[in-house]
């Protein structure tokens, strides 16, 4: 995925993780519905219902959308930083405790690390599923029709920045794994999830075929509550069906895009996948 190109401006609070002038900021004071989404690299991050008048001078918010942000230590040695789960873009600062909402919990960010899309004009939805080589399941999910694009990738470990090279040690803890962005109005999660238990064998654990270790597995990360309940459901619908699944169903974490070179490798390559097939499971 390439980056959206910012300004000097931008940079300076995005990439230096510098902080806009109070009250500067276009989104302090706006109370339209829609998403709030990051200026680097589009994936959305908070909602406008979430946004509460802090009076601070930033935009604040007491929830963001589940695996979106990332918190870190600020170099200060005080404060808590935010940055995008997807692209590592500065955002601001989150803070407890100081009882503006129920939640008790502020978001203070920049105005100028978001995008604001009303909600008329929001359309994309984001997945992230893991069923062994990513080569074969970016392959079949990159072929469905509202599928708008798919990138390879690793998540689920505790290492920042893993490569391939340390993913196949299978130590760093992450899932081969591929992101999808689709529009839910051409497919649905659910169609999406269907096709990933069928193009992939659920029931083996930590492998697929000739690949084997804790990589390999197959694993849904999920971004919010109704992605878990439908795959939750459709577990239960294959287990009913007499196959025993294994595969997890987890939160979704910080998503790192894996190397150029493995991006659309079938289609680069002009080959099929030796590991994932489509069968007809439901
Ligand atoms: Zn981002």
């Amino acid at each position: 995925m390439t980056y959206n190109k910012l300004t000097p401006e931008e940079e300076d609070v995005i990439l230096q993780k510098g902080t806009e002038r109070p009250y500067s900021g276009k989104y302090a004071n706006q109370h339209e519905t829609g998403i709030y989404t990051c200026k680097q690299c589009n994936v959305q991050l908070y909602r406008s219902e979430d946004k509460f008048d802090s009076h601070c001078g930033w935009p604040s918010f007491d929830n963001e959308i589940e695996g979106a942000v990332k918190r870190v230590p600020d170099a200060d040695g005080v404060r808590t930083e935010i940055v995008c789960n997807n692209c590592g873009a500065h955002l601001g600062h989150v803070f407890l405790g100081e009882r503006f909402t129920s939640k008790n919990t502020r978001h203070c960010i920049n105005s100028i690390s978001m995008n604001f899309v009303a909600a008329d004009k929001v359309k994309t939805q984001r997945a992230v599923f893991a069923s062994g080589c990513f080569w074969g399941t970016e392959y079949h999910l990159s072929k469905v029709d509202g599928v708008i694009s798919t990138t390879v990738g690793y998540t689920g470990g505790h290492k920042d920045n893993p490569t391939y090279k340390e993913v196949c040690t299978g130590t760093t803890g992450h899932a081969e794994a591929i992101e999808v962005i689709y529009d839910p109005e051409k497919v649905t999660y659910k169609e999406l999830a269907k096709l990933f238990f069928e193009t992939h064998d659920p029931t083996q654990l930590n492998r697929q075929g000739p690949d084997i270790g804790y990589q390999y597995r197959s694993e849904i990360f999920y971004l919010n509550d109704e992605q878990r309940e439908t795959a939750e459901k459709l577990i239960t619908i294959l287990k009913k069906k007499g196959y025993g699944v294994v595969t997890k169903v987890t939160h979704a974490n910080t998503f790192w895009e894996a190397e150029d070179y493995h991006q659309d490798y079938y289609d680069k390559k002009r080959t099929l996948p030796y590991c994932h097939f489509y069968m007809k499971k439901f």
